[in-house]
C-alpha cells in the first residue's frame, strides 16, 4: 500500500485540533503536527493526547515570526525554544522542524540539525487558507494526492487559517485515501 503523509501546522488549537485527532482515529491513521512552541506550553493536555495517540510531533519554532525579519541570534532561538517548549510537554525531542511560511533560513535550518530535527517541507498544499480556502476547493486540492506525497494542512487558527473548512472535508478526505489504497503514515526518520 502507497504511503502519503499528512502534517497539521500552526497548532495545537483547542477548537479545532481535537476534531482533527478525532477524525484521525476513526480513520485509524497517523499524521505529523508541526506546533508553535507557545502554543503547545498553552495547551499540555492536548499536547499530550497527540502524542500518547501516536502521532508525530514537529517543531514549528517558537512564535512563528517570518524567518527573514529577525535578526540570526532570534532566529536561532525561536528553533530552539520551539523544540524546548515540546520537549518540556511530551518528554520526547521533536525529529522534525519546518520554518514557518515554508522560508528556509541557513541559520535556522543549521539550529534545527543542531537540535536533532531534520527540515521537512510539503509537496501539496491544501491552501486551506486565505481567500481560496473553502472547504471545496480544499476537496479538489486533497483529491489530488498521490503516493509518497507531504500535504499540508492547518489545525490552527493562526491568522487567517480556515481549519473549520478543513474539517468539513477531512473524514471525507481520509476514507477516500483509502479507498484509492492510500495509507497516511509517520514521516521516514
Ligand atoms: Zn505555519
Amino acid at each position: 500500500m502507497d504511503r502519503v503523509f499528512l502534517t497539521f501546522d500552526d497548532g495545537p488549537d483547542p477548537e479545532w485540533t481535537p476534531q482533527v485527532l478525532d477524525a484521525l482515529a476513526h480513520a485509524g491513521v497517523k499524521a505529523t503536527f508541526f506546533v508553535i512552541g507557545q502554543q503547545a506550553q498553552r495547551t499540555p493536555d492536548l499536547m499530550r493526547r497527540i502524542h500518547s495517540a501516536g502521532h508525530a510531533v514537529g517543531n514549528h519554532t517558537f512564535s512563528h515570526r517570518h524567518p527573514w525579519f529577525m535578526s540570526s541570534r532570534t532566529a536561532r532561538a525561536q528553533v530552539r525554544d520551539g523544540a524546548k517548549a515540546i520537549s518540556d510537554v511530551v518528554g520526547a525531542e521533536p525529529k522534525f522542524y519546518r520554518p514557518p511560511h515554508g522560508r528556509e533560513r541557513a541559520c535556522m535550518t543549521d539550529e534545527a540539525h543542531r537540535c536533532g530535527e531534520q527540515v521537512v517541507l510539503w509537496n501539496v498544499s491544501a491552501i486551506d487558507w486565505g481567500p481560496l480556502g473553502a472547504a471545496d476547493g480544499i476537496e479538489k486540492r486533497l483529491d489530488a494526492v498521490k503516493g509518497g506525497d507531504i500535504v499540508l494542512m492547518h489545525d490552527g487558527q493562526n491568522k487567517h487559517n480556515r481549519p473549520d473548512q478543513l474539517l468539513k472535508i477531512l473524514p471525507l478526505f481520509l476514507r477516500k485515501l483509502s479507498d484509492r489504497g492510500l495509507r497516511a503514515s509517520l514521516l521516514p526518520s
